[in-house]
């Protein structure tokens, strides 16, 4: 019996405490206080009649699986399984589906997952249909007889739309499609989808759960076993594994992931406030503003705001302008690190998209994006001010 299992059931803790104390927090072999490192590609078969818990590091690895134990706990499914990156896991989630199979996508999807079902997956006879996921006519629309699965992000990027996701997680059960999630902007801690009936959430680990700009990795969560069991057999079969290294880094950055969000989002709420009162900014999008459109559906199915606010400065010129004057965030892609980290999605995460598309979906040139992280708030402002400003 591990140490932590002797009282209340660990799935019945407070979120924070279960980031602590999520099953292999202590090592019962030697009572070491963080989950080894099993830096080893292959195990000794003791008993050649008995096969062993592990056998090799792509089917199994017992850091990657504490790993994977945690994050399961987490959203509160049943299996989690770890990547080597957010994009990792997200492709080899979409290869659940077979040639002539459709897949209804939010139309503001990730650039990445973007560039996957419009350049790679639409070769292997996969079908994309992207629709506006806050128009549930439209969702409804999109389904045609060989539709099996739809793909929800919310709040998206870096527009932050909402999506209704009982409401489309309902329609999916009542035809039979499997209904995926990207997780990333909110996390298990403001938000947890297989409770509002999603069967697959999906992680790019590297941004709020590692948290710190320095590891890559993607995590996966099935609400049931035999998904699960299927999802297994992609990750084993393709190899996409996050090694044992990574899988240590991400679960010393995940215990840390409610004091992170909660000091970021009270950040990221007066920033967002700010922002709409400077005369500089065309339009602030954040889910914790009275205005945000669907904010209501929001605050039903999440528990908080998140960290990333986006902002339009009104053309490419200003947005360049910005990123070149302020002092303080990284300048960069990516988003959900300790330090502040404002984006360009015209020229990084969403370049892979066409510029026409990119407009419909409201990502002009003007648009940053900004992923608040822990400095002081008011120095942050102070910094955005003067970018603002030209100074
Ligand atoms: C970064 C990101 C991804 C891709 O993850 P990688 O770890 O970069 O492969 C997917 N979805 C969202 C929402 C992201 O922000």
């Amino acid at each position: 019996m591990s140490h932590s299992d002797n009282h209340r059931n660990k799935e019945e803790r407070a979120f924070a405490t279960k980031l602590l104390h999520f099953g292999a927090e202590i090592d019962e072999h030697t009572g070491a206080s963080s989950v080894p490192i099993y830096q080893a590609s292959t195990f000794h078969h003791h008993n050649i009649f008995e096969p062993p818990p592990y056998d090799y590091s792509r089917s199994g690895n017992p850091t990657r699986q504490a790993l994977e134990d945690y994050i399961a706990l987490l959203e509160g499914g049943a299996r989690g399984f770890a990547f080597a990156s957010g994009m990792a896991a997200i492709s080899t989630s979409f290869l659940l589906l077979s040639a002539g199979d459709h897949v209804i996508v939010t139309e503001d999807v990730y650039g990445g997952t973007y560039r996957l079902l419009t350049s790679i997956l639409d070769r292997l006879g996969i079908e994309t249909t992207f629709v506006d996921m806050t128009d549930f006519e439209a969702v409804k629309a999109a389904r045609k007889a060989n539709t099996k699965a739809v793909y929800m992000e919310t709040p998206s990027n870096p527009t932050l739309k909402i999506t209704d996701i009982a409401q489309v997680t309902a329609w999916a059960k009542e035809h039979g499609l499997l209904t995926m999630l990207d997780n990333t902007f909110m996390t298990p801690y403001h938000q947890r989808p297989i409770e509002q009936g999603v069967d697959l959430v999906l992680h790019s680990a590297t941004k709020f759960l590692g948290g710190h700009s320095d590891v890559l990795a993607g995590l996966a969560v099935t609400a049931d076993d035999r998904l699960g069991r299927r999802l297994k057999q992609l990750q084993n079969g393709l190899g996409t594994v996050l090694g044992a290294q990574e899988s240590w880094l991400l679960m010393r950055g995940m215990k840390t992931l409610q004091a992170r969000m909660e000091a970021s989002e009270r950040s990221a709420r007066r920033l967002a406030e700010w922002l709409e009162a400077h005369p500089a900014v065309e339009r602030v999008y954040y889910p914790g503003l009275a205005n945000h459109p669907r904010r209501e559906i929001h605050e039903k199915q999440s528990r908080g705001y998140g960290a990333v606010v986006s902002f339009d400065v009104g053309s490419g010129e200003r947005a360049k302008a910005l990123l070149s004057r302020v002092r303080l965030p990284l300048v960069a892609v990516s988003l959900g690190a300790v330090e502040s980290i404002l984006s360009y999605p015209a020229m990084m995460s969403h370049a892979a998209m066409p510029k026409e598309v990119r407009a419909e979906r409201g990502i002009t040139d003007g648009l940053v994006r900004y992923s608040v992280g822990l400095e002081d708030i008011n120095d942050l402002i102070e910094d955005l001010d003067a970018a603002l400003r030209g100074s």
